[in-house]
């Protein structure tokens, strides 16, 4: 069947028609810098401008009238937060959408837009369903020594705390693509979400049971603007002596932090350039982010008593043969050995969505997975309706 996927992020909406049969798009386009003067639709190599100060639901208007003569059948809609509750794709009616809007404070960035959009498009397509796919949904299956934070219950009970993991689309679309490509259900996966968010989940027979992200996407990887793990005592000093307010340690935390606040900027190529120019504080960027992945790489080993694969996925873990190999080296104590040629000729495509770089005998494979959540999505929702 033909689904349309609708992924909103704060200031952009992917989006694709898929032919769910075929798992092929046959159409695909995204829009840029909304809230900006420079939003732009892209639609194959077509740029076009969008008006001056045009809106997400604008946006998202702009993006249904272009696919309005595809006639598609269902849309999917990729929502970050389901809270405790939404585990599943889901279906979406007045009520659903009423208890979805409770989950807002949860993810106050992300989930807010999601929901404006999906108002236009139900209003813009009235006559087909429109579905659901939760990010946090995947890690639903989180242990509970993997969910819990070790603080007393009745403070855990009170304000909701707890880990719920993000990326799940992705992470559930990588384990798919490895079981599909090495034809095996029963495999131990690091998955190495590498993209301006970035996170790892340690899947065993495609069942999420630890990831790096926690209550919110905040904690684990040295992320493009966030910087993951820090001591919480140092948020307790920044408060106390730096008299920084809790807007302002989000502030910090999330946008002025990662590779940005190491390194001045958050895209990889250019710290990746100027590293190899010399540049102290991109090689410190670097080495931060290679430690902090393979930090949890051996931790995941440990938890599953072993590894089968690490994946590689999203803007770096696809396109960074540096990142890539960096973080796959002083590994061979558990058997990881990567084949430098492969890793460094690698390409994904649509049609070669995986690839792989390890050596002929290393037994962990070392694979590349391109990052396809409107995929994933309309898969999901297409199985929804039993197709
Ligand atoms: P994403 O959020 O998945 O779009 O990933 C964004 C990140 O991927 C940014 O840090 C980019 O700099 C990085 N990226 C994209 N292409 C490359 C590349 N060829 N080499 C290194 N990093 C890349």
């Amino acid at each position: 069947m033909r689904v349309l996927a609708l992924n909103c992020g704060s200031s952009s909406v992917k989006s694709a028609l898929i032919d769910t049969a075929h798992g092929r798009r046959l159409q695909e386009m995204h829009v840029e810098n909304i809230g900006s003067d420079h939003a732009r639709l892209h639609a194959g190599n077509e740029v076009r401008e969008l008006r001056q100060g045009i809106d997400l639901p604008g946006a998202v208007d702009e993006l249904l009238a272009a696919y309005r003569s595809a006639a598609p059948e269902a849309v999917v809609h990729r929502i970050v937060h389901g809270g405790e509750k939404f585990r599943e794709t889901l279906r979406l009616d007045d009520a659903v959408l009423g208890e979805i809007e409770q989950l807002n404070h949860l993810a106050p960035l992300h989930n807010p837009p999601a929901l404006a959009a999906i108002h236009r498009a139900r209003a813009a397509l009235p006559d087909i369903p429109h579905f659901a796919e939760f990010d946090t949904a995947f890690h639903s299956t989180l242990p509970a020594h993997a969910r819990e934070y070790a603080l007393p219950a009745d403070v855990r009970r009170r304000f909701g705390i707890r880990r719920f993991g993000f990326h799940g689309i992705n992470h559930a679309h990588v384990a798919r693509s490895v079981a599909g490509y090495l034809k095996s259900d029963g495999l131990r996966i690091v998955s190495c979400h590498l993209g301006n968010g970035a996170s790892v989940t340690a899947i065993e027979g495609g069942r999420s049971v630890d990831t790096s992200m926690g209550m919110t996407p905040l904690e684990g990887l040295v992320m493009g603007t966030r910087a993951g793990d820090v001591d919480p005592g140092v948020l307790l000093q920044l408060r106390r002596e730096g008299h920084l307010d809790a807007d302002e340690l989000d502030d910090l935390l999330n946008k002025r932090s990662g590779l940005k606040g190491l390194a001045g900027t958050n895209d990889m190529r250019e710290i990746e350039r100027r590293a190899g120019a010399g540049d102290q504080d991109c090689e410190l960027a670097i080495a931060m982010y290679v430690h902090r992945i393979r930090k949890y790489i051996g931790a995941y080993a440990a938890e599953m008593g072993g590894v089968d694969v690490i994946a590689f996925t999203a803007g770096i873990g696809e396109h960074s043969a540096l990142i890539r190999r960096r973080c796959s080296e002083r590994l061979e104590f558990m058997g990881v050995a990567l084949d430098a040629a492969s890793n460094d000729a690698l390409k994904l495509t649509n049609d070669n969505p995986v690839a792989i770089f390890s050596a002929a005998g290393s037994r962990v494979h070392l694979l590349a997975v391109r990052a396809d959540e409107e995929l994933a999505m309309a898969r999901a929702t297409a199985a929804a309706l039993g197709h």
